[in-house]
């Protein structure tokens, strides 16, 4: 749900006598379209980019599937297969009794001018959805055992 952006870009003149604050620059918010085109000219996917924009999450995909179970160890935190002891992180080498709900989410953001991928992982993830990893599973949990 939309609701800010009342017009293109909010320059209207909103302090009338200038006490203080100097032109605070609102230039370094880019525009969705703008970053669009400015990653349509990278070969390069890997790299990371750092933009400011003011949009809105239009969409979550795989909404049941934002959090993985992730290894333990702080420095590992790879993904980790269920078996019959436990979970096993390959990398480590380790069996745990249990794992590190993690995030990673696929956002979409929208601004009034294009939409964008945004991946979130493990603390981004838990800005954007407002709760950890584990406050999600137990509330999906909990959600699903009410439904039954
Ligand atoms: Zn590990």
């Amino acid at each position: 749900m939309p609701s800010k952006n009342s017009n293109g870009n909010g320059m209207s003149s909103h302090n009338g006598n200038g006490n203080g604050e100097k032109s605070q620059r609102s230039s370094n918010l880019n525009l969705i379209c703008e970053i669009n085109d400015s990653l349509a000219g990278e070969n390069d996917t890997d790299q990371y980019h750092f933009f400011f924009l003011n949009g809105y999450v239009s969409r979550i995909k795989n909404d049941d599937r934002i959090f993985y179970p992730a290894c333990l160890s702080d420095n590992c935190r790879r993904k980790v297969m269920e078996d019959a002891s436990g979970f096993r992180c390959e990398h480590c080498g380790k069996n745990y009794m249990t794992y590190q709900p993690t995030y990673m989410i696929t956002a979409k953001i929208s601004d009034f001018t294009e939409s964008i991928y945004v991946n979130f992982a493990r603390e981004h993830g838990t800005a954007l959805m407002g709760m950890t990893a584990e406050e999600f599973k137990e509330f999906k949990e909990n959600e699903s055992e009410e439904k039954v």
